[in-house]
């Protein structure tokens, strides 16, 4: 029986783990919860699941419920870090759609626990800092669909002997849509995603491409490859979840209908396969798969991406706090669709990045380019 502890488990990964842990009862356990600040919703999943301790990240929303529950309540990144290193949890789903999600990521392995990850934005920020901690102990398992199938592909393969990875992407609600219209787009367009149900945070960067940029640093940390041998193709049915070729000119991918329980169950029973409760894939009734090269003209955030990936040190973290900030202003209708390119372009620019930073310094470049960002939106919206 393994514990498993999720950070974030009133959204959307974190509810789908639940399922998985329900579906698998015999095999998994509920040992603790967080919330953002959502107390209805940690409410009924305290009642459902009786966890042993649970978080909000947000104060206010855990001061609401002390007493309320039959389990301690805990607040803010240490309570986060609280329930990452439980003494009884096995593994920890790491599922909230920020760069802080690294503290308690480290601290669960530093305890020597399997880290489920779903939050890409750990290893965009902190890549070198969990490389390390792995080396001393810890296990990392990846969540996003993508990396879940390059880690598939790579079972039992020697990873020197791999030519490149293809990162698959749907192309997003705007694939085909020209550069002038991109710039008018509504939250409620970029928030139709054609082919996966996510959290927002993540279906914005998947309108933008963004979602494709993080993910090829994210692969770059996972699996040790540089990050010019990591490709994007753009395959709009999302029935190819990546691929991987090999120096003999092999390639090998991973195919299931898009539905991110199977990820989910494969990094909790790992290296165990179990039957998941997934519509089966019928190839007959997909009939085609198409693929086609990304256009970076027309989503930039891709080629800002690959740039932090090759420039490196802190200026991934730069980039991907100027990304939370300008998706969280799109969101809140403050700016257009293509000002968050140019937000975190201007960001990038201004950045003097240093090569293999501490944690400190991750957390000051984080603090500065959130800064930086804000205050780049607030000249937006004057300009409105
Ligand atoms: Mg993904």
């Amino acid at each position: 029986m393994r514990g498993v502890s999720i950070i974030g488990a009133t959204g959307s990964i974190g509810r789908q783990t639940l399922d998985i842990i329900s579906n698998h009862s015999d095999k998994l356990r509920v040992v603790a919860l967080t919330a953002g600040r959502d107390v209805k919703a940690l409410t009924e999943l305290v009642f459902q699941w009786r966890p042993k301790l649970v978080a909000f990240s947000d104060p206010k929303a855990a001061e609401e419920c002390k007493g309320k529950f039959d389990c301690p309540v805990l607040s803010g990144i240490d309570g986060l870090t609280e329930i990452a290193t439980h003494p009884e949890a096995d593994i920890v789903v790491i599922a909230i759609p920020t760069a802080k999600a690294l503290f308690p990521t480290l601290a669960a392995l530093k305890e020597g626990k399997r880290v489920a990850l779903a939050t890409k934005e750990v290893l965009v920020s902190g890549g070198h800092l969990v490389t390390q901690q792995l080396k001393q102990s810890g296990e990392l398992l990846p969540i996003d669909s993508e990396h879940s199938a390059l880690f598939q592909c790579l079972q039992g393969e020697d990873v020197s002997r791999v030519d490149k990875l293809l990162l698959t992407a749907s192309g997003g609600p705007f694939r085909t849509r020209p550069l002038d219209e991109l710039k008018q787009v509504t939250v409620e367009e970029a928030l139709a995603h054609p082919t996966w149900r996510m959290g927002t945070k993540v279906t914005i960067d998947s309108a933008t491409l963004m979602n494709k940029g993080l993910e090829i640093i994210e692969a770059r940390w996972l699996f040790g490859i540089q990050p010019d041998r990591i490709e994007v193709i753009i395959h709009p049915q999302s029935i190819v979840h990546s691929l991987v070729e090999f120096v003999d000119g092999s390639v090998k991918a991973q195919l299931s209908l898009p539905d991110m329980r199977l990820p989910i169950q494969y990094a909790l029973l790992y290296p165990e396969r179990h039957p998941c409760p997934i519509q089966r894939l019928d190839l007959t009734k997909v009939e085609t798969l198409t693929f086609e090269p990304p256009d970076e003209n027309r989503f930039p955030c891709l080629k800002l991406a690959k740039l932090a990936a090759q420039i490196g040190g802190t200026m991934p973290t730069a980039m991907n706090a100027a990304d939370e900030i300008a998706v969280n202003a799109f969101l809140q209708r403050q700016i257009g669709f293509m000002d968050i390119p140019a937000i975190i372009e201007a960001v990038m620019e201004r950045h003097r990045p240093t090569q293999q930073p501490d944690l400190n310094t991750v957390w000051e470049v984080d603090e500065w380019a959130r800064n930086f960002a804000s205050e780049l939106v607030q000249k937006f919206v004057a300009k409105k």
